[in-house]
């Protein structure tokens, strides 16, 4: 198949919409370029060779640890086109840094910054043809991960790894539907335990979380909010986005705790809402009962979840029920939503290079 030049964009030839793009892997149209993605093994003590390849199988022994125990980690960044068709990685080094811990708590192996750096821009590079064009809110999304891949039996940590990144474009992350703003909260499942491994993006941790997702759509919500550990009265996070919620006084409240992961999003939207809005931000301990102010500056205006993929999702309603599913409460934001969408505008305008980047946060990869 030929090779696309940088410029016939897929997005520009027709071939492919932004508009139609959701958060999912997409396969190479007839006459459009194929997807790369690049992999470096670790073995006998270090990084081998990068390669790149369209082949979008990968070859590993059946006994590899990853396979049977969860020995991996992810990480998900996106890149942008800017109006002067520059492309923008959004905190690339934030989230290398995120897989360093991922790999410290999971006893694997660090990818090197520079090889990661390397790894994500070239993939961009090659992949340039699917940069969704800018002004469109679509860009192109980064998944890199790890794997322990050498053969073996008993419950050990892995010595020979798999360092893959791959690229899709993408769209929304939730669909336009009523249950994508409702959270469905109760004491019934953990994702994470209390001192486990909630700060690395271990794949264990998402298998975890898919029975409290399945409940949660049952009872007609978009995602599952997880309650701490040890008391089950507090925030946590859903199994893929930090909760944050703004109050009548201008504070944002955004839960800290040993079980939620620090999410890059998260962190840029405090600093917007400081720097720029004006709020005071406290990262702290959330008792969900905050919510039961519905008067006074300490009532909650509106809520939201954030990450990478849902960038900045607003919720209108949190249904809490106990154990059984009994005691239901509805905890119910009635505000217009205009300090989420100030804080998705600040975010996405410094995503795409329209809003100064005071804090650094881009890095650009040379097309
Ligand atoms: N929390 C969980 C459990 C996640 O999987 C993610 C997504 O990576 C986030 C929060 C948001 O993190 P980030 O903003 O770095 O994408």
């Amino acid at each position: 198949m030929e090779e696309f030049d940088k410029v016939s964009s897929v997005f520009e030839n027709g071939l492919l919409k932004e508009e139609d793009l959701g958060f999912k892997v997409i396969d190479p149209l007839p006459g459009a370029p194929l997807f790369y993605n690049l992999r470096c093994c670790f073995k006998d003590g270090q990084w081998q060779e990068p390669e790149i390849t369209t082949d979008r199988e990968l070859h590993l022994r059946m006994e590899a640890g990853c396979h049977y125990y969860g020995h991996t980690w992810f990480e998900g960044l996106t890149a942008h086109l800017t109006k002067d068709g520059r492309c923008l990685l959004f905190r690339p080094r934030d989230h290398i840094a995120r897989a360093r811990i991922s790999s410290e708590i999971l006893s694997m192996e660090v990818v090197p910054e520079s090889l990661f750096m390397e790894a994500v821009k070239e993939v961009v590079k090659k992949n340039a043809a699917y940069i969704p064009c800018y002004g469109t809110e679509a860009r192109l999304y980064l998944r890199p991960f790890l794997l322990g891949t050498n053969p073996q039996l008993g419950l050990k940590e892995s010595w020979e790894f798999l360092f893959v990144v791959f690229a899709y474009p993408v769209g929304p992350y939730y669909p336009k539907d009523l249950s994508s703003k409702k959270l469905y909260c109760s004491p019934r499942y953990d994702r994470v335990a209390e001192r486990g491994t909630g700060k690395a993006k271990n794949g264990g941790n998402y298998t975890a979380s898919y029975p409290a997702k399945r409940l949660a759509q049952t009872k007609g919500c978009g995602e599952y909010l997880y309650l701490d550990c040890a008391t089950r009265s507090r925030i946590l996070e859903t199994g893929s986005s930090n909760f944050i919620a703004l109050r009548a006084d201008e504070v944002l409240v955004t839960p800290d705790e040993a079980e939620v992961l620090e999410s890059i999003t998260n962190l840029s939207l405090q600093t917007i809402a400081a720097e720029l809005m004006g709020f005071k931000v406290e990262k702290r301990r959330f008792p969900l009962n905050e919510f039961r102010t519905k008067k006074g500056p300490h009532c909650f205006f509106e809520t939201a979840l954030c990450g990478t993929a849902a960038r900045v999702q607003q919720i209108e309603l949190i249904v809490y029920e106990n154990y059984y599913g009994r005691d239901r409460r509805e905890f119910e934001f009635k505000g217009n939503g205009k300090w989420c969408h100030e804080l998705y505008q600040h975010l996405v305008a410094i995503q795409y290079g329209d809003e100064k980047d005071r804090w650094d946060w881009t890095e650009e990869v040379k097309l």
